[in-house]
């Protein structure tokens, strides 16, 4: 038998999540200077991070050579001052994406299953298979959640359920109050996974308190991420929240060193910084009202959005993506979450969405 055999068939039949394209490497391929390219692939933040947390990144350079903490004790003091939780309620991962692995290898095994939504993050199903666990993928319903039939999908052998709010690739959202419904309902033995990466983008009349929750759901477990409104994606740091039994269990797989000293020391001022992420949020709320002013002006279909980014219908999408990438601008196909005639694009600068929209109307024109 060839080696690669030899792996287990729920690893081998895993297919790769597929990142937005690198600058770097759209430059190489169309002979473009990477100044003259616009990426709003990855729902990164446009402008950049906090002074603040570029001034600790700098400065924990010079421990380099150090190990990290392995408890990361400043920044879940940090978390813990700012969320009103105790520090042995938090898991840090190397960015959210780790939480959520580390919640499937600590719950799931050959035999048990993950229930999530049609077009949900697709970390979930990778996660879910490359812990052997089987997937149970509940339809949508108008591209979000449809908690009801998820609550009604939930098997005997179901140890996790995974909910995205806002769901990325779709934006869609779900209202507190039917969150906290679903959780009355589901078994108190099944892990509920919120993973609210965008919750910092919600607006006022949008946002709820999960972390109320936990007293009352012992099987929730909140995760967020430094990546998306802090800025920090590149530094592969997030966490989770929930009681410290669940902690715990997180812990025991987790890598004893999975983030980085400067990330930590990163997303620690970057917390501190609320201005920032009002700015971040203010930036994202006008650049999205133009978008959607775009798409209805194009006669486009879009899905409104919660979070950073906004997804929208072009019907041939293979084509409208090779035709703004050879314009130098980046956006997100989506047919491997079974939406080939969409794109997602991330809200930028002011500037970098007037390129987009410029593009997007000349690869949207007829050939000519
Ligand atoms: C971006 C994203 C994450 C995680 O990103 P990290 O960089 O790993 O923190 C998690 N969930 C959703 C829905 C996301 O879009």
């Amino acid at each position: 038998m060839r080696l690669v055999d030899r792996a287990p068939a729920h690893i081998r039949s895993i297919s790769p999540y597929q990142p937005g394209k690198p600058i770097g490497e759209l430059a190489r391929e169309m002979g473009l200077s990477e100044a003259g390219i616009v990426k709003l692939a990855s729902n990164e933040n446009p402008l950049g991070m906090s002074a603040r947390a570029r001034d600790a990144a700098t400065a924990a350079l010079a421990g380099i050579e150090r190990y990290p903490d392995g408890n990361g004790f400043e920044l879940k003091a940090a978390l813990s001052r700012r969320f009103g939780v105790a520090s042995e309620q938090i898991v840090l991962g190397n960015g959210s994406n780790d939480v959520l692995e580390l919640a499937a290898r600590a719950f799931i095994a050959p035999g048990s299953a993950a229930v999530f939504s049609q077009y949900a993050f697709a970390v979930y199903p990778l996660a879910t298979n490359a812990a052997g666990g089987r997937c149970i993928a509940v339809p949508a319903r108008d591209y979000g959640h449809d908690l009801a039939a998820m609550a009604a999908a939930i098997t005997p052998d179901t140890r996790i359920v995974f909910i995205a709010n806002p769901n990325n690739p779709t934006g869609t959202f779900i209202a507190g109050d039917e969150i906290e419904t679903f959780l009355g309902g589901v078994p108190d033995d099944v892990l509920v996974v919120l993973d609210e990466a965008y919750t910092e983008y919600l607006r006022p009349e949008q946002r709820y308190d999960s972390l109320a929750w936990l007293a009352r759901f012992p099987n929730l477990l909140v995760s967020r991420t430094f990546s998306k409104a802090y800025g920090l994606a590149g530094l592969r740091v997030g966490y989770g929240i929930g009681q410290p039994e669940v902690v715990d269990l997180l812990n025991r797989v987790r890598q004893p060193f999975n983030v980085s000293s400067v990330a930590l020391a990163a997303a620690t001022a970057a917390l501190e910084d609320e201005e920032f992420l009002a700015r971040s949020a203010e930036i994202n709320r006008r650049g999205m009202a133009l978008l959607e002013q775009a798409f209805q002006a194009l006669s486009l279909e879009w899905i409104p959005s919660a979070g950073n980014f906004i997804t929208f219908k072009v019907g041939d999408a293979a084509t409208v993506n090779a035709a703004l990438l050879k314009q130098g601008v980046i956006v997100r196909p989506i047919a491997g979450y079974g939406m080939p005639q969409w794109l997602r694009v991330s809200i930028g600068l002011p500037e970098e969405n007037a390129r987009f929209i410029k593009a997007l109307k000349k690869a949207l024109a007829p050939a000519g």
